[in-house]
């Protein structure tokens, strides 16, 4: 089966055959049908993050079919649609049971390697820019029937990663006020997500003209080019002060300064962007004591198992938009393509599709 590699940071992702072993026990072995390219696997090639560990196979937003399930799998069938969570969830461990199985402690850390090619082992998470997939049965979330996975593909990660830093973690109440930095894949679900919790304000800020008007499509009111104005000044003037929430959905300490900056006295800012490797966070002590808070949030504090599937309710309402978030649809071959796209700006998200 095909896979796309990344040999080294810095250089093209490979799409090459490999090989895939049957499912071990809690095992499941999925045909990929849809996978979102995210961010976050860009961050590998552009070094942003260093992986654990190379080669790697990627991808990780993606939703697929029950091809084969290992021995001991009993909460998925052969045929089963599966979007799969980011993270894998025990249903046991403290966290799990507390209500915050995205940080499940049991499977916390990485997975054993099911692919490899002529004897040297890829590494992988729950690589989803691939035909077929090993994952564990504790990230597959079983969805309709009649879902479509390559649109359903992109809650795995950014849609629930955006909506649910809104509704789980930051618990935006109804007529507050809240920014936005960085409005693409998962900054535009933010903004979908202070829709749904009707935010009074909802400020977007980016530097790519291209993506402002998409974060009018999602509903933002009121929108900022950082190029050309100070971001931190303009949200204040806008609400008046500072905005309840700023979410940062980027991924530079930076930015987080401005996000926090750009609160008010009992305001939060949210880091929702992948951080560099190893890099320290600095605010004003003094800020942080008027009440303001500073707080990460892992996957959008997903219940993955109960989150999903409210969304794709929503999404069949028309209440959430997950077709407006696909700018294309790309054939595994054309990944490298697809982050072109995604790096420039030009696209809110590529889905790669599998036949
Ligand atoms: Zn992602
Ligand atoms: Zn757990």
């Amino acid at each position: 089966m095909k896979a796309a590699i990344l040999h080294k940071p810095h250089t093209r992702v490979s799409v090459e055959d490999v090989d895939i072993e049957s499912p071990h026990e809690g095992e499941v072995l999925l045909d990929i049908v849809g996978a979102g390219v995210c961010h976050s696997d860009y961050h590998y090639v552009d070094g942003h993050v260093k992986p654990r560990a190379l080669p790697l196979v990627m991808g990780h937003e993606g939703a697929g079919i029950v091809r084969e399930v290992g021995p001991g799998v009993t909460s998925v069938q052969v045929g089963d649609k599966i979007v799969l969570s980011l993270d894998a969830m025990c249903g046991y461990c403290r966290n799990c049971s507390e209500g915050s199985p995205a940080l499940c402690e049991t499977h916390q850390g990485g997975v054993p390697s099911r692919i490899s090619k002529n004897g040297t082992i890829y590494h992988h998470g729950r690589p989803t820019y691939t035909e077929q997939s090993v994952v564990l049965a504790d990230a597959c979330v079983k969805v309709p029937d009649d879902t479509d996975l390559r649109i359903a593909c992109l809650i795995s990660c950014g849609v629930i990663t955006g909506i649910g830093a809104v509704v789980n973690r930051a618990k935006v109440e109804a007529g507050a006020t809240m920014a936005v930095f960085g409005c693409g894949g998962v900054g535009l679900n933010v903004i979908q997500g202070g829709v749904l919790a009707s935010a009074g304000k909802i400020i977007a800020v980016d530097k790519v003209p291209y993506k402002l008007e998409l974060a009018e499509q999602f509903g933002a009111t009121h929108f900022v080019n950082a190029d050309r104005e100070d971001p931190v000044q303009r949200i204040r003037e806008i609400t008046g002060g500072g905005a309840d929430y700023a979410f940062e959905v980027v991924g530079f300490p930076a930015l987080v300064r401005q996000a926090f900056a750009s609160v008010r006295m009992t305001g939060a800012a949210i880091v929702v962007g992948v951080q560099p490797t190893g890099e320290d966070i600095s605010v004003d002590g003094a800020d942080l004591l008027r009440d303001r808070a500073i707080m990460g949030s892992w996957h959008g504090a997903a219940r993955a198992r109960v989150d999903f599937l409210w969304i794709l309710d929503l999404y069949r309402q028309g209440k959430i938009k997950l077709d407006e978030l696909i700018s294309r649809f790309r054939p595994l071959d054309e990944i490298n393509e697809a982050f072109e796209d995604m790096v420039q700006g030009k696209v809110a998200r590529t889905v790669l599709v599998f036949d």
